[in-house]
């Protein structure tokens, strides 16, 4: 089997994986990881939320806790401080 993208001849330890780019163009164009986080929507039990990169990112920095402060300063204008 041939590699699509290159048409070289795939290693045969990745065909065996069933992966079907050879090494070389998936270093090339690698597949970004999707990340997960636990969401508590209901207060009996958490599920777990598959993100893309970038929307994991904006995630851990709006529900990042600073020391003992709320969640909520993270989204609320001036850090709900009165301005
Ligand atoms: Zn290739």
């Amino acid at each position: 089997m041939n590699c699509p993208s290159c048409n070289s001849v795939l290693e045969p330890g990745r065909l065996e994986l069933g992966l079907t780019l050879c090494l070389a163009c998936a270093r090339a164009n690698p597949v970004p990881k999707v990340r997960g986080a636990m969401v508590y929507a209901h207060k009996t039990a958490g599920a777990i939320c598959l993100m893309a990169p970038d929307d994991f990112t904006r995630y851990r920095k709006l529900t990042n806790r600073r020391g003992q402060q709320s969640v909520l300063r993270n989204v609320l204008h001036a850090n709900g401080r009165a301005v």
